[in-house]
């Protein structure tokens, strides 16, 4: 009998994995030839990115969502998506090896469609299309636009194309955009078909135009106190997204600009910039970006600019007066997986501390590039996207912080070494950032922990001793 000669490369053996988690990578170039990272150690790295677009769309008010992916995703997708609260049923096809065989992508996802129309309340149905579904070919042409007289989205989220759940949040935002953010006819109420466009002769058009709507997913605090101050310009806001009112979306093409607050919603962004919506990027964080971004949002509605400047000053100072009675000293890592740590970063900088390393989930766009530039400016040394909690880890031999800012297994591993951890999701990003109000609970949160330092390292040398100078062997991470 022949023997059956696998090509190196296509095999992944326990071997293969021990060596690799610990070869360099000039050493697995020489052995292999190929060029390899030690860190593609087939550990998770995060959990299925798809569930930022699930969060999303589960938390909408009258959106159904039809999964259309085999059982093992739907399994594990619809746990973490209760688990985060959402209060509705997800529907999806019987989808095995037997269906993919004979190609019945596009029935399965419409069967799934019709089930999610039949639910209470349903007014847009999102077939969320997985891996194995994208991989199979799902057209988008095969999907009616409606079922049962309800708008269907097809909201495209495989794992391999889309690295992160913040990007997926993007997509899903997108897909709705798409459908109502485009130019549009309306139909006025003696039945005449016209283009839904701003004319200055509508009151309440008039309105939305001198306000914004804000984009990225923030703590409810902020919306309020960024309302406050836009109102002050004679503006305000309109709306935040994601929202759970359907509605808000289909504003997003009526006001007068969008803020995009965070820097991964490209998609969103490119498909509002086509509908002709103005867009602000950046946001009121720390003394500098606070002043800038208040005068762009003046100059992209044309409001008045002496009152701009006067409040966009006033803000500034409220942040300095803050930092100025509670700096910050001491060297932070902020490595977190939301997408939005350069903000953290950039606050933390303005408020006197040392960011040498900065990693994040999401890929480097043109949208982070202002922060990156910034921060380069000021100390950082090493921004990292796209991260793996290996390189996280190394960060630590690296830079030696006083403080690290992480996903939980970093967290645990720089507590394990003596060092303050703080989980990044649960003790950032539920707390309000934006303006002044933002600034001050921000900066006191840091303050108390960089003050624990000393005890953090005083623990662990009582429980086991002096320092080892060999850092210990990475942890598997866990779903972050
Ligand atoms: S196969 Fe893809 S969609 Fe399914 S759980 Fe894994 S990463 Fe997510």
């Amino acid at each position: 009998m022949a023997t059956l000669t696998v090509p190196e490369g296509n095999l992944i053996t326990p071997e293969i994995i021990e060596t690799r988690s610990k070869s360099s990578v000039s050493d697995l170039q020489s052995q292999t030839g190929h060029s390899v990272s030690p860190d593609h150690n087939l550990t998770p790295q995060t959990m299925c990115p798809a569930f930022g677009s699930l969060r999303v769309l589960t938390r909408i008010d009258g959106v159904q969502t039809a999964m259309v992916t085999d059982t093992g995703c739907l399994y594990g997708l619809t746990f973490v998506t209760h688990f985060y609260a959402s209060r509705k049923s997800i529907a999806a096809p019987a989808f095995g090896t037997k269906e993919l065989v004979a190609g019945n992508v596009a029935e399965a996802a419409i069967a799934s469609c019709v089930e999610a129309s039949k639910m209470p309340g349903t007014k847009l149905i999102a077939a969320i299309s997985l891996c194995v579904a994208e991989t199979a070919g799902l057209t988008e042409e095969m999907l009616p636009s409606q079922i049962n007289g309800i708008d269907v989205i097809l909201v495209r989220v495989p794992a391999y194309a889309i690295h992160s759940h913040p990007e997926a949040k993007d997509v899903a935002i997108n897909a709705i955009l798409k459908k109502y953010a485009p130019p549009k006819m309306e139909v006025t109420s003696d039945g005449v078909e016209k283009p839904l466009t701003y004319d200055g002769s509508n009151e309440e058009e008039e309105a939305l135009r001198r306000r914004v709507i804000m984009l990225g997913e923030v703590f409810p605090a902020d919306p309020i106190s960024v309302d406050a101050v836009l109102k002050r310009l004679g503006s305000g806001l309109a709306a935040t997204l994601p929202s759970r009112n359907l509605d808000d979306y289909k504003l997003a093409r009526r006001v007068g600009a969008i803020a995009a607050v965070h820097p991964f919603y490209g998609g969103s962004v490119a498909t509002l910039r086509a509908a002709g919506v103005p867009i602000i990027s950046g946001a009121p964080v720390g003394p500098e970006a606070t002043y800038n971004w208040i005068k762009a949002v003046a100059a992209a509605l044309k409001l008045d600019g002496e009152l701009a400047e006067q409040v966009a000053a006033e803000e500034r100072d409220k942040c300095k007066a803050i930092i100025s009675q509670f700096p910050l000293r001491g060297k932070v890592m902020v490595c977190g997986y939301e997408g939005n740590e350069l903000l953290y970063a950039r606050l933390l900088v303005e408020a006197g501390a040392e960011v040498p390393y900065i990693s994040t989930s999401i890929q480097k766009s043109l949208y982070t590039a202002a922060d990156e530039a910034w921060l380069k400016a000021r100390g950082t040394r090493e921004i990292v996207y796209q991260k793996t909690l290996e390189q996280d880890v190394r960060a630590l031999d690296t830079y030696k912080p006083d403080l690290v800012l992480g996903t939980t297994p970093l967290s645990a591993e720089a507590k394990a070494r003596g060092i303050p951890g703080m989980y990044y999701t649960n003790m950032l990003s539920v707390r309000p950032l934006f303006l002044s109000a933002g600034l001050a609970g921000t900066i006191q949160l840091i303050r108390d922990a960089l003050e624990r330092t000393p005890r953090y390292a005083w623990m662990r040398e009582f429980f086991e001793g002096p320092r080892q100078t060999e850092a210990p062997a990475v942890p598997i991470n866990t779903m972050d």
